[in-house]
């Protein structure tokens, strides 16, 4: 369960929110496909977008964008919008139809198409749903009401996780020995929180006031809906913000958490267990099914040390108000529309979106969520074709005999280093649109007329899955997206990059583009997951997967001063009022970015294209790769949500990828004939090179 995916974006931001809220929505059904029925032939880089009256060297994210940002304000129901969240609801809309087809007729129980269709029957069939109310979590709350002591506490807090019901005070979970790749272990980490970071709760500012107050509340509303009366919810509501604000403050920080080896403990369980006297894990890990185990990760020891002093020094009562609140929060949206209204109102206030997206959107993201590689299986076979899965193999290719050409040539690296670069990127497992061996779900049972049950009894098959593992060989045939999401991402442990369907798809990818629009688009994603097995992080596993330092000294330090100077350039970009980009934070994605981009311009000036001077629609070749690039990130967002992804997005905002890595690209400034002078211009012993 330790996080070790690195994203090409961020998306379900706020799945905080609960098992079941996905909130990315979009445009009226249809909308966009009925738009481009009626559009002329497509221009690939269409000026129309652009704003001309822009400099390039002045604000090229403008120049390639600023129109299409103008015409294209954020739907109500979006928090941001651009290319990812156009091409979400694409495929939203294509989940959509999959789905209404499965409903046309009735399917044998437990066939894929019956279990995927009463998934989504079931969550829109709000005439049950409503007349339940908060029947289905009663049970849960009876349940607390008897807890007596901490033992009695703590045995609740492993119910909740073992019955896919809440994630009380930590995250638990098994998943690959970072230094043993090939076998799984048992993962504890900090949690136990609900706002996005902890600054939330620790720093003093009127936007976390505002913040606060709305999950303060959230909090009151939940329990007052549930019958407790407004005193006392109002006192709840004290009492759970102060448990999880002495959490946060014994978390660590994400930046701290970047260090691979200091997320990486491994104790005996024993040993761990005299750690916190209130917690026994030898008692407890085969209580939350991992029997057996001698050995365990611990991401964060001194959080569980925090958290052990302040299970002993709180309240039972205190606690028992804390777990009511777990079974509240998460499952709130699946309850009947006060609870779900309720849930809205506080993730609108921290992200800022205006409406709700339509039920039918949440549940057909929920369906993706929760069967995903069910429901993939009828999104590739009708949306995604061989031809672009071998386009997609060729480009990864050419990209990585580039990549290689490029380390070869590399003048602050030595030749040892080198060869060891050059086996892990050999060793690179490339997986493309849909797994080869899909999940079954076997023994997961879907019930048309009961929808929440539906989404606890997933929950538990997910937490059975996971910790099944523990006595089973590492499965590296496993993908951690689904095949209709936009995204792609890099696993270190499995030292492997991964491209779901979804996001090969214009503007990232078209079979009727010229290579210029492919290699900034797709080509350049390509390369960003590449480049992610060398970032701070990546470079610190290697081919085979092992957290193991395979860099000479000299080396490494010479990677952490070019590090150094990127986290300099994007700690100097302000987002908001006085939020600036966290350079820490984001170095990983912002080097990634920048690799990428290098490595798939030096690919495509290897094609008949990249080599030739002829311009298409008005533009040169190597303008329309760096436009294609910067056209992927035409995009807005609301200021809530710019603040929070400040704070907890890895990924610098939008205007920052598209404009920052270009300053650093010697090409760039010869195909807009940028000058000194110019905004953007940096002069060229500025200019970063790392990969
Ligand atoms: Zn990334």
């Amino acid at each position: 369960m330790k996080i070790k995916f690195k994203n090409f974006i961020l998306i379900g931001l706020l799945l905080f929110l609960s098992v079941s809220a996905f909130t990315i929505g979009g445009v009226k059904k249809g909308k966009t496909k009925a738009k481009r029925a009626a559009d002329p032939p497509k221009k690939f880089i269409d000026p129309a977008n652009m704003d001309l009256s822009v400099k390039p060297g002045d604000d090229f994210f403008e120049y390639a964008n600023g129109n299409w940002i103008k015409n294209n304000p954020i739907p109500s129901k979006e928090t941001r919008w651009g290319s990812f969240g156009m091409l979400a609801q694409e495929n939203t809309n294509r989940m959509l139809s999959l789905l209404a087809e499965v409903g046309k007729t009735s399917h044998p129980a437990g066939t894929l198409e019956q279990r995927v269709g009463d998934l989504y029957a079931s969550g829109m069939d709000t005439l049950t749903i409503e007349k339940l109310g908060f029947d289905p979590i009663k049970p849960a709350l009876a349940r607390i009401d008897k807890i007596t002591d901490l033992n009695g506490a703590i045995e609740e807090v492993v119910f909740e996780r073992t019955h896919g019901e809440a994630d009380p005070l930590f995250r638990f979970g098994v998943g690959q020995d970072d230094k043993h790749p090939n076998k799984n272990i048992t993962n504890l980490n900090q949690g136990g929180t609900t706002l996005p970071d902890r600054d939330n709760y620790l720093k003093a500012n009127p936007r976390n006031q505002k913040i606060q107050d709305a999950y303060k509340q959230y909090i009151i509303t939940l329990f007052a809906l549930t019958g407790t009366d407004n005193d006392a919810a109002t006192k709840n509501a004290a009492t759970i913000f102060g448990i999880e604000t002495a959490l946060a403050r014994a978390q660590l920080s994400r930046v701290a958490m970047r260090d691979p080896h200091v997320t990486y403990n491994k104790f005996s369980v024993a040993d761990f267990s005299k750690t916190t006297p209130h917690l026994n894990w030898v008692a407890l890990m085969p209580e939350l099914k991992v029997p057996g185990q001698d050995t365990l990760l611990v991401g964060q020891p001194a959080f569980f040390r925090a958290e052990d002093s302040l299970l002993a020094a709180t309240p039972i009562d205190d606690w028992k108000v804390y777990l009511k609140w777990n079974i509240l929060k998460s499952s709130a949206s699946a309850l009947s529309s006060p609870f779900v209204k309720a849930s809205f109102d506080y993730s609108s206030a921290l992200s800022g979106q205006k409406v709700q997206t339509p039920r039918n959107e949440r549940i057909s993201r929920l369906v993706d969520g929760s069967l995903g590689e069910l429901l993939g299986q009828l999104y590739v076979a009708k949306y995604f074709t061989p031809a672009a899965k071998q386009y997609m193999v060729d480009l990864v290719n050419n990209l990585k005999v580039t990549l290689g050409e490029r380390i070869q040539n590399l003048t602050w690296m030595s030749a040892n280093t080198k060869a060891r670069a050059l086996k892990k990127l050999a060793a690179f497992t490339v997986k493309i649109g849909y797994p080869d061996k899909w999940q079954t779900y076997t023994g997961l049972t879907i019930d048309r007329n009961d929808y929440f049950g539906n989404l606890r009894r997933a929950s538990e098959w997910r937490y059975n899955y996971t910790t099944s593992q523990i006595s089973k060989p590492v499965d590296k045939t496993r993908w951690g997206m689904t095949p209709p999401t936009v995204n792609a991402y890099y696993n270190s442990t499995n030292n492997e990059i991964v491209f779901p369907a979804g996001i090969l798809q214009f503007p990232f990818f078209d079979f009727g583009a010229d290579d210029a629009v492919n290699y900034g688009g797709i080509g350049a994603v390509i390369g960003h997951e590449m480049t992610h097995g060398f970032d701070d992080q990546g470079r610190q596993y290697d081919a085979d997967g092992t957290l193991r330092d395979w860099w000479t000294k000299d080396d490494a330090d010479k990677f952490k001063t070019r590090a150094d100077q990127v986290v300099a350039q994007y700690d100097a970009f302000t987002v908001l009022d006085t939020l600036h980009v966290n350079g820490k934070l984001t170095l990983g994605e912002n080097l990634a970015d920048l690799g990428g981009l290098n490595v798939a311009y030096a690919a495509f000036k290897k094609t008949k294209e990249g080599q030739s001077n002829k311009k298409i629609d008005g533009f040169t070749p190597d303008q329309r790769f760096f436009l294609s690039w910067a056209q992927v990130w035409h995009s807005s967002q609301r200021p809530e949500i710019a603040a929070q992804r400040i704070l907890t997005d890895p990924h610098s905002p939008e205007q920052y990828r598209a404009n920052a890595p270009v300053t650093n690209i010697d090409a760039w400034y010869a195909a807009f004939n940028v000058q000194p002078g110019d905004k953007m211009y940096k002069k060229p012993e500025d200019r970063i090179k790392v990969w």
